[in-house]
């Protein structure tokens, strides 16, 4: 039953969000038909939500007599006394979203409830329509057409349709995934951009981001000091260009929180450089007395009680993870054996009473509190006290779960479980390795204890060339070689009003670079660092991923992306490195010998002395 709030109970509640954007629009329809108890939820967008917002679902929907009710202020089903605010459930419960909705758009619901008939109510502009009787399937189906069209003033302040639609999406991948149960269809201008199936993260995780993200992640489930951390972290060699691919959901709410954020990147800061960001989706389910949530309505941020107990376990479980840890790994192997916590949609771990079994935490939340006095500051950077400490010994590891259907996640887990084991071993000290030499000019052969491994110098000098050119860009130290003979390049005119405008990029990163009548462009000198370059496969290599450059504006990004391209036309196969090259190579590489180039080929290759025994017969 809808009723609408006396203001005794109304004026309780802290206000709302306002409905500013089509983002708002859909948040709000969404977190009604999810309050429903939806189990399969339809949204569809045109002209980035502007046009068309309409989200069908299968939930409880709505009575003929409570139809009108619904568009009323304050009006709500969720809420009844004042006590019931304590305890409310439902994502909802201010009775304001339809009604703000209706008032500034043209929207229609309708809706059946189990057993009842379908009927619809149309809204124009905050003037309501008639009942009218209808077909339809049990649920709700909730239609907004021409958002502000009534209000220029704040039809004005929207961004271009590509970008509200872009905010859109971002928070429909967020719903997918903080609600791995109900089926989510996602569309935008006709055209299917999610869908997910109900039946678990790893699935939704696979809806937004593509399967092959998973087999590049670990899936992470543990409980430090009562604070359970799950969910999947990208593996160390695994990033990301910007900071969007980390989410966090704290109880199930997505939110953001600068501890968590702390936490992950110097988790991560061993293994990324500058401008790699790591991905993540995390769950974090925390005593509910310890995080207040509405520190802003707007703002999906949480404050947490005890920040160092929070930075503590994030930090524990993640960096344990990425370091290979030997417990980790243990832990992953006896989960194997027992067939704990597989097969069961990661989902049932949000509700304490379907957590599977597994070692009783060493320190409750309480218990960490009273003993942690040691300063674990949240932005700190690696303090080896504090990953001393969080032993990780309540910690599980799991790879994802196995399916029935799909030998795709079996494949991943032991993936996983083999290359974090290889990772483990192929750490080594950069001074144990002796530089022996060079082999078809192509790889390099050094020497370590009782093997030999062959570095793939192209892979490798790329990025040796790369790290130096941007040492000399961050020191405002780029030298320009001007060429003998100047480069002209003759493009269409997009490409030329595309390169044209990174004339000023180029030019800071050593590129001589100017107009040269018509669609052509003359280029007379290169970095010094670079002389020699092949210009024709750079040109060809940014003009290919012209599109993708373009929507980088960060001129610190592009300059990056242009300097990485640069340094893949320096190297050519067969040039020859100096000793002192190499043995700053393998320095660079911090002897990390299981380094992979961006294409996912292998860098080193391993070839132990008793093969070679083997081939000479010396041993059999
Ligand atoms: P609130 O969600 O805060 O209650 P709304 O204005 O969003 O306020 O919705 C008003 C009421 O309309 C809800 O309390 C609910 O009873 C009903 N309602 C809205 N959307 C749906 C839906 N998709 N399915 C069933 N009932 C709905
Ligand atoms: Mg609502």
């Amino acid at each position: 039953m809808i009723h609408v709030l006396t203001p005794e109970i109304y004026n309780r509640i802290a206000a709302g969000e306002v409905i500013d954007r089509p983002y708002s629009v859909v948040k709000e329809l969404v977190e009604n038909a999810v309050d429903a108890g939806a189990k399969s939820v339809t949204v569809e967008i045109e002209g980035g939500g502007k046009k068309l917002v309409r989200v069908t679902d299968d939930g409880a929907g709505i009575s003929e007599e409570d139809l009108p009710r619904a568009y009323l202020p304050h009006a709500t089903s969720k809420l009844e006394k004042a006590e019931d605010l304590f305890t409310v459930q439902t994502l909802g419960f201010r009775g304001e979203a339809i009604a703000s909705i209706a008032s500034v758009s043209r929207m229609k619901i309708c809706s059946k409830t189990a057993g009842g008939e379908a009927h619809s109510l149309a809204c124009e502009g905050g003037a309501v329509g008639k009942v009218l009787p209808e077909g339809g399937a049990d649920g709700t189906v909730v239609t907004v057409e021409d958002l502000f069209y009534n209000t220029p003033a704040r039809l004005k302040f929207l961004k271009s349709d590509g970008q509200e639609e872009g905010d859109v999406t971002a928070m429909m991948a967020r719903f997918l995934m903080s609600r791995p149960e109900i089926s989510f269809t996602y569309l935008t201008n006709g055209k299917v951009k999610y869908r997910s199936f109900g039946d678990g993260l790893e699935s939704a995780i696979a809806a937004v981001y593509g399967a092959d993200t998973l087999a590049n992640c670990h899936k992470i489930s543990a409980d430090k000091h009562g604070i359970k951390v799950y969910g999947y972290i990208g593996s160390r060699n695994f990033y990301k260009p910007n900071r969007t691919y980390g989410s966090l959901f704290v109880n199930g709410r997505y939110v953001v929180n600068q501890t968590v954020g702390a936490a992950m990147t110097n988790a991560y800061s061993a293994y990324l450089m500058k401008r790699q960001y790591p991905f993540y989706v995390l769950f974090l389910d925390v005593p509910p007395e310890i995080v207040d949530v509405n520190v802003h309505p707007n703002k999906a941020d949480v404050r947490f009680a005890d920040n160092q107990i929070i930075y503590g376990s994030v930090y524990s479980v993640v960096s344990a993870v990425l370091d290979g840890n030997s417990r980790a790994l243990e832990y992953l192997a006896e989960n194997e054996k027992s067939g704990m916590g597989y097969g069961k949609p990661v989902s049932t771990f949000r509700k304490t009473e379907n957590v599977p079994e597994r070692p009783a935490p060493v320190m409750t939340y309480e218990e960490a509190k009273k003993e942690l006095k040691f300063d674990v500051s949240p932005l700190a950077g690696h303090s080896p006290v504090s990953r001393e400490f969080f032993a990780p010994n309540t910690m599980e590891v799991h790879a994802p779960a196995a399916k029935p259907a799909e030998d795709a996640f079996e494949e991943n887990r032991k993936f996983l479980r083999e290359r974090e084991e290889k990772a483990k071993q192929e750490k080594l000290d950069p001074k144990d390795l002796v530089y022996k030499g060079e082999l078809f000019r192509t790889y390099l052969i050094y020497e370590a204890g009782d093997c030999a491994y062959l570095i793939d110098q192209h892979a490798a000098h790329e990025r040796l060339i790369y790290d130096r050119l941007r040492a000399k860009m961050e020191a405002r130290a780029v030298v320009s070689q001007p060429m003998l003979m100047p480069y002209v390049l003759t493009v269409n005119a997009q490409e030329f009003s595309f390169l044209e405008k990174q004339f000023p990029v180029l030019r800071e990163i050593g590129f001589d670079v100017e107009e040269f009548g018509g669609t052509s462009v003359k280029v007379s000198a290169v970095p010094a660092d670079l002389m020699g370059m092949d210009l024709a496969a750079f040109f060809g290599e940014v003009l290919s991923s012209m599109e993708s450059l373009r929507a980088i504006r960060l001129a610190d990004l592009l300059k990056d992306k242009l300097a990485s391209a640069a340094c893949k036309a320096a190297v050519k196969g067969g040039e020859f490195l100096s000793e002192e090259e190499a043995k700053s190579l393998i320095e660079r590489m911090d002897g990390d010998v299981g380094l992979k180039c961006p294409h996912g080929r292998p860098v080193a290759v391993r070839v132990k002395r008793t093969e070679l025994e083997k081939l000479f017969k010396r041993i059999v």
